[in-house]
């Protein structure tokens, strides 16, 4: 046992949890498997995993993406977890962001608004049964889990379509989303599965209606801000209390600090971690999950990934054990590295992918900023008279300039992840951050060509 890298000889927090987004930059399997050895030294004995489209889905294989997962890994997965005293949680979504699904062509009829592919409208005929499927095929390979997240956040259409503003006048909005929600929950709790859904769309609720979800499902309060308390309320999660629900935190240890970032804000990461591991142990929250978004929607290029974060997320294991951060952040992070190394789990690649990450996004910083101070220039807005033929010039060098760095650092970027995301994921990452600055040069070309420039 790694007594050295932690203090108490009894953690803080009974379940220690991380989120795996699988939306952006997922693992080999391979490196799936080592993942559960990191987590388990860093003592997290949870990990809610976000399948999305790397699930071998079984009713409807189109949701699968080209390198999904077989049955047999996951399987494999959930049975090293079990092992290594991990509980794996996953993760359906049954309401919101339910692109994945909402996008393909045959469930396009069950939108809340024909336009928008996040939002499930729950009152559509065959809503709740896609998505009932969708957790049998789960339970096919996770054997013996004790909870199952249906996620249930961030459903901003609720309510739009005619049938449900009919429904909500009549019933309110608390009626409607457990009209939905309530068979999947029975569902679930019949089969001795305890249901978490996320708690935002609970937050307006008056007691009364909380306490009628609170008997089905733990609530699952989100917050990844520095102070998380600005935006879950003391007040709120008194309510939840009160009425007698069993509560998880969960922080982030990356995914939360910029939708087009590739490195974590580490000091708001560890604020965030510590600050609801404080608010968990006092008023005894079940569990407590460091989640770590891969993006922040479906349709957003992928931000920082699971490499270039390791530290962030051994770290949620120390805060969540210790409840306390090491005196020397970087040293601990360093030593704890070292010693998975010693033991054979790769970690020796993080400082370089860091180092890689944090070059690629101050090159792509530096060229935004080049473009935009480009754009401000009076030439182009009315006043042809003011204008400097030797500013353009060197903002086109600029670009050209960071252009070849973005390129060079990426395929750099992409040598150091060798064989640990499959490399149809890594191509699309770094072409993510080369396609804008590629775009950024052609305006800038445009604009001076347009503004009638002599070179
Ligand atoms: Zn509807």
């Amino acid at each position: 046992m790694n007594n050295e890298f932690f203090v108490r000889s009894k953690p803080a927090i009974a379940i220690r949890g991380i989120h795996l987004d699988l939306k952006g930059l997922p693992p080999t399997s391979g490196r799936l498997f080592e993942l559960l050895e990191i987590l388990a030294e860093a003592r997290i004995n949870c990990i809610v995993v976000e399948w999305e489209d790397m699930y071998p889905w079984k009713t409807y294989p189109e949701l699968k993406n080209e390198t999904a997962y077989t049955e047999s890994t996951v399987k494999k997965f959930v049975s090293k977890a079990a092992s290594l005293g991990i509980e794996v949680i996953p993760l359906v979504q049954s309401f919101g962001h339910m692109e994945n699904v909402l996008s393909k062509r045959r469930f396009k009829h069950l939108r809340e608004i024909p336009d928008n592919v996040s939002d499930l409208c729950p009152l559509k005929t065959d809503s709740r049964d896609i998505v009932l499927q969708m957790i049998k095929d789960v339970l096919l390979t996770h054997t013996g889990i004790k909870h199952f997240h249906l996620g249930g956040d961030e459903v901003w259409s609720f309510g739009s379509c005619s049938a449900c503003k009919k429904f909500i006048e009549k019933h309110g909005k608390a009626s409607l989303y457990l009209y939905h929600l309530e068979p999947l929950l029975q569902f679930l709790n019949e089969r001795d599965i305890r249901p978490i859904i996320w708690d935002d769309m609970i937050r307006t609720w008056n007691i009364s209606e909380v306490k009628k979800i609170g008997k089905q499902a733990d609530l699952m309060c989100w917050s990844y801000g520095i102070d998380p308390f600005k935006f879950v309320t003391r007040e709120t999660i008194d309510k939840f209390m009160n009425a007698g629900c069993n509560l998880w935190a969960a922080s982030a240890f990356k995914g939360a600090d910029g939708a087009y970032v590739d490195i974590p804000y580490v000091q708001a990461r560890i604020a965030n971690m510590l600050a609801w591991v404080k608010c968990a142990e006092t008023i005894k929250m079940k569990g407590v999950v460091a989640t770590g978004w891969s993006r922040y929607n479906t349709f957003v290029s992928p931000c920082e990934g699971l490499e270039a974060s390791l530290d962030t997320l051994v770290l949620a294991g120390k805060i969540a054990w210790d409840s306390k951060i090491p005196d020397d952040i970087s040293e601990w992070v360093d030593g704890f590295l070292k010693f998975c190394e010693k033991k054979g789990i790769r970690t020796a690649h993080f400082s370089e992918c860091r180092r890689l990450s944090e070059q690629l996004q101050n090159l792509r910083n530096s060229a935004f900023a080049c473009a935009r101070n480009f754009l401000q220039q009076a030439h182009l807005a009315g006043e042809p008279e003011r204008i400097n033929p030797f500013r353009t010039k060197d903002a086109k060098r600029h670009l050209l300039e960071s252009l070849k760095n973005v390129r060079k650092v990426a395929k750099q970027w992409e040598k150091v992840h060798r064989t640990l995301v499959p490399s149809i994921w890594l191509k699309k990452y770094t072409l993510s951050r080369i396609e804008p600055v590629k775009k950024l040069i052609d305006i800038v070309y445009r604009k001076s060509s347009s503004s009638k420039l002599q070179f």
